[in-house]
């Protein structure tokens, strides 16, 4: 007999039918002849009850001895559960003990602190919380791939090791075979990268976005989805050292048709998620945010609100908030703006655009008004910034003049150059931080708990 998932069995409940589980215990009661196993499989967010009896013939033996963690194969027949909390149970008929867990094993049932749980990452996917959230990434990837396919979007793979030291090197992580200890030198006395893997300075990437425009200049609308790495210092509960990104990229497209886009991705990966997860959502609702559900909701019904930097400022300063870094014209967004803005104001997510250029990137297209460019950030409550997008800037000497005003080298982006050289035309995206996204829809507090193996400053365990 095969073993069926425990998803497939609450699903079809097959009544009076026997199956073939398999999985952890999550509980594990032995009373009097009795005992009361939680088995669960992973394949959805409950666990399905055993009950065996001494009429097993291990069951002194092995059965009763049974501790929580153990896994266990069993095979039994389905019937109606007369306990409240679960529709259907196991009447077991045979138990195979697979793995013993003794009773030092570090989930017992009791409730563990997310930081602690950090420190087993290699069992905390066995948690309601972290196994919840593996499957709902499961579900959001899922999403995300869909509705760019349904598109017509192709999927782009860009680099993860990259020469171009375009955004923000400071930022970067350096990929080296140098020897750390004696590399070799210039003249100068500096570490001779010539003599490195790849003949240059070469890091991991921090964006696919350059070369997501390359592919748009030939295919119309990509999207890429992959890991991204920033060496920012920034021990925050948003912010983690390698994360994924998922970066579409249009051409003839402006920041109007990038806002359309943004606000129906969001949509349509919060409704697919809802769908597929139903379980895990109720799960976060009434154990980690009781606001998850309705505000859920409330996205993929009301329109976002689409406001300019310039307004976005005018309501920061006029609400009468007293902010830690107060607003003026030209100062960055920060974390407790961004909030004001979706939480208590609109109410809802709200898409910013036309930023000072000067707190932008070079690539931004600039407006008329020579002093703001067409970017784009999504806020929604709780996370703040979970999109930043932007038109780009397709008109050559616009772009050259903006490489001189950023002190940057015209030469190092020749190949961006060059593609307002043949063929140029306006084109847009975005980039989503996934796990940004993952932190939004569970719940939870830290960004840390969004990823399977978080990386952040100081720490790069499992
Ligand atoms: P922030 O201002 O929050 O640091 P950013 O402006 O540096 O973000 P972008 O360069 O615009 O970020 O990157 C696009 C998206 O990637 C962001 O909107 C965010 O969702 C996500 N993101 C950026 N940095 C991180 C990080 N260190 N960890 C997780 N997600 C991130
Ligand atoms: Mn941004």
């Amino acid at each position: 007999m095969e073993h069926q998932s425990i998803k497939n069995i609450f699903t079809e409940k097959p009544l009076e039918k026997s199956v073939l589980i398999k999985g952890w215990l999550r509980t594990a009661r032995h009373s009097k002849g009795l005992s009361f196993l939680e088995v669960n499989d992973g394949s959805c967010f409950s666990g399905l009850q055993v009950i065996a009896d001494a009429k097993l013939e291990n069951y002194e033996q092995e059965v009763t001895k049974l501790l929580t963690g153990s896994a266990v194969s069993v095979k039994g027949t389905v019937v109606e559960s007369p306990g409240k909390g679960q529709s259907i149970e196991i009447q077991a008929a045979e138990i195979e003990v697979v793995g013993q867990a003794p009773a030092d094993y570090p989930l017992q049932k009791k409730r563990h602190s997310f930081e602690f749980l950090r420190t087993i990452a290699h069992l905390r996917p066995r948690t309601n919380t972290i196994g919840a959230i593996f499957r709902v990434r499961n579900a959001a990837s899922k999403a995300i791939h869909g509705f760019f396919q349904e598109k017509g979007f192709f999927y782009l793979h860009t680099p993860i090791i990259t020469a171009s030291d375009c955004e923000g090197a400071g930022e970067m992580f350096r990929v080296s075979c140098l020897d750390a200890k004696n590399p070799p030198l210039t003249k100068e006395g500096k570490v001779d990268y010539t003599k490195d893997f790849f003949g240059r300075e070469a890091y991991l990437t921090v964006s696919g976005q350059l070369e997501a425009e390359i592919a748009a200049m030939a295919l119309s609308n990509v999207y890429t989805f992959g890991p991204t790495f920033r060496a920012e210092n920034s021990n925050t509960s948003r912010h983690l050292a390698e994360f994924w990104m998922v970066e579409p990229e249009m051409a003839f497209c402006d920041i109007n048709g990038d806002m359309d886009l943004a606000e129906e991705f969001l949509k349509y990966v919060f409704k697919s998620c809802l769908k597929d997860c139903p379980d895990d959502f109720e799960f976060f609702n009434s154990r980690i945010d009781n606001t998850i559900l309705e505000t859920m909701a409330h996205i993929i019904e009301a329109p976002f609100e689409r406001i300019s930097y310039t307004d976005a400022v005018d309501i920061l300063v006029k609400s009468g908030q007293k902010f830690e870094f107060p607003v003026t014209w030209g100062c960055d967004l920060q974390s407790e703006h961004e909030r004001f803005l979706t939480e208590l104001h609109f109410k809802k997510p709200v898409m910013v655009t036309d930023y000072p250029k000067t707190i932008k990137a070079f690539y931004m297209y600039l407006n008329d008004d020579d002093k703001t460019v067409r970017g784009l950030d999504v806020l929604v409550p709780k996370v703040g910034e979970i999109i930043g997008g932007a038109q780009r800037e397709h008109r050559l000497d616009v772009l050259q003049k903006r490489f001189i005003e950023c002190n940057l080298n015209e030469k190092d982006y020749w190949w961006y150059t060059d593609l307002r050289r043949y063929g140029s035309v306006p084109h847009a995206g975005f980039g989503l931080g996934f796990e940004r996204i993952i932190q939004f829809m569970s719940g939870v507090g830290n960004i840390r708990e969004a990823i399977p193996f978080p990386r952040v400053p100081g720490y790069a365990d499992f």
